[in-house]
């Protein structure tokens, strides 16, 4: 009996040793860790993802399009689909592709070509590693640090130049991130988000829209906004993830240089549909002088990026503050 009971302590004893090793493995180092939570939000994709991947989300009739969004893209579809009364087909190139608005108040100019590529999302040390990998000018937008993502403050402060990506309330959007501003908002709220942000980010100049359907389509709601931004120095730049943005109206009645997102470059996870986007985006660069595209941290999305440099002939790749100086 006495021997039995011996066994069953060793087994016991060790089957603890067994499960504390194993949990202190997946704590082992910084970096390990965030991949394990990230993904395992994108493994099952149910939970609160911090990089915005909703499976559940599906548009039959774009179902050429791919069955996986990111945030803003998710955000922009379902806008569309709720503005197209007629509840037509968008095809998929439209969906890719809202026309940029070339009525822009721009001043002249210099002669090259420019284009911004920023990456949206940016939440974890290992994506700011894997960005820098890239040996690129792209402006990463780094979310507001909380629980989920609390050291995106402490990667900026490294950054040459970084933006903010600002959680604006969607039409239908159910990962919403923590303290994201919602339409009826008021003012005083607004101001204390913003002064937050600030606080957090001290040397911001430029932030950007994280989803925001709603909130971007409603003037008192974005004129409370940017009016706040301005006084602080900071400029809004448009994802346009509707087609009903008011920033346009507001940037001629607020006079500030309008500057929007052209072309959303990771619709499809693929290296060669997104190299395809990226392609757009230089030719529409050559046409017009720049064009402004938007990425998410995506493996898919840095390995396109990583192939990018032998398309880049003749264009000069750059950061927002650079092209926002070229343009003022
Ligand atoms: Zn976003």
């Amino acid at each position: 009996m006495k021997k039995l009971n011996i066994s069953l302590f060793v087994i016991f004893f060790t089957i603890i040793f067994l499960l504390v090793f194993f949990i202190f493995s997946l704590f082992d180092f910084d970096d390990k860790k965030e991949n394990v939570v990230v993904s395992d939000q994108i493994s099952n994709q149910k939970n609160n993802s911090t990089i915005d991947i909703d499976s559940n989300f599906s548009y039959p009739k774009l179902s050429s399009v791919g069955g996986n969004y990111l945030s803003e893209i998710k955000d922009l579809h379902d806008s569309l689909k709720m503005e197209n009364s007629n509840n037509e087909l968008v095809s998929a190139d439209e969906f890719h592709f809202l026309e940029p608005d070339t009525n822009i108040n721009l001043k002249k100019i210099d002669d090259t070509p420019k284009l911004v590529i920023i990456i949206d999302d940016v939440s974890f040390k290992y994506q700011v590693r894997q960005i820098h990998k890239l040996n690129l000018p792209i402006t990463m937008s780094f979310f507001p640090p909380d629980k989920r993502h609390p050291n995106t403050a402490k990667f900026a402060k490294k950054e040459k130049m970084y933006m903010v990506h600002f959680p604006l309330e969607a039409i239908n959007f159910h990962h919403e991130e923590i303290d994201t501003l919602h339409v009826g908002d008021s003012f005083q709220k607004i101001k204390k988000r913003v002064d937050f942000i600030l606080e957090q980010f001290p040397n911001l100049k430029f932030t950007n829209n994280h989803t925001g359907s709603k909130f971007t389509s409603n003037y008192r709601s974005m004129k409370n906004l940017i009016t706040i931004l301005q006084s602080k120095g900071v400029l809004f730049v448009d994802s346009v993830t509707t087609a009903k943005t008011v920033v346009p109206i507001l940037a001629k009645e607020l006079n500030f240089v309008y500057l929007r997102r052209d072309i959303f470059i990771d619709n499809e996870l693929k290296v060669n549909k997104i190299l395809k986007q990226l392609k757009k985006a230089i030719k529409l660069a050559k046409k017009r002088g720049y064009a402004i595209v938007i990425g998410h941290p995506h493996k898919a999305t840095l390995k396109a990026l990583s192939q990018i440099k032998p398309y880049l002939t003749g264009i000069k790749l750059v950061y927002i503050n650079e092209l926002y100086d070229s343009l003022k």
